[in-house]
């Protein structure tokens, strides 16, 4: 689902970046298609990359560690826009 393809332009660079990081350890932002042809956007906080995740043993701790936190959101973490309003699905390629 991550692998949709990306808007034609952004609300700004904040979210581009964010979104050109998905995958690797730190911030990131993707997307999913939902339903009516909207998109929902996900942010996402790793604690190591996508990479790293898949080609290593999983951590062998005493105590639970999020690799990957997500959480929905509805505004651009970075300049406040509605996403739904301005994501519309003509905007995407
Ligand atoms: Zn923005």
């Amino acid at each position: 689902m991550r692998r949709e393809s990306a808007p034609d332009d952004w609300c700004c660079l904040g979210l581009k970046g964010a979104y050109e990081d998905r995958g690797e350890r730190g911030i990131a932002v993707h997307f999913e298609k939902v339903e009516q042809g909207s998109f929902a956007f996900i942010l996402e906080a790793r604690a190591v990359s996508e990479e790293d995740e898949t080609n290593n043993p999983p951590l062998n701790t005493e105590f639970p560690v999020a690799i990957t936190t997500t959480v929905y959101i509805h505004n651009c973490p970075w300049c406040g826009i509605s996403l739904k309003n301005f994501y519309q699905p003509s905007r995407f390629g």
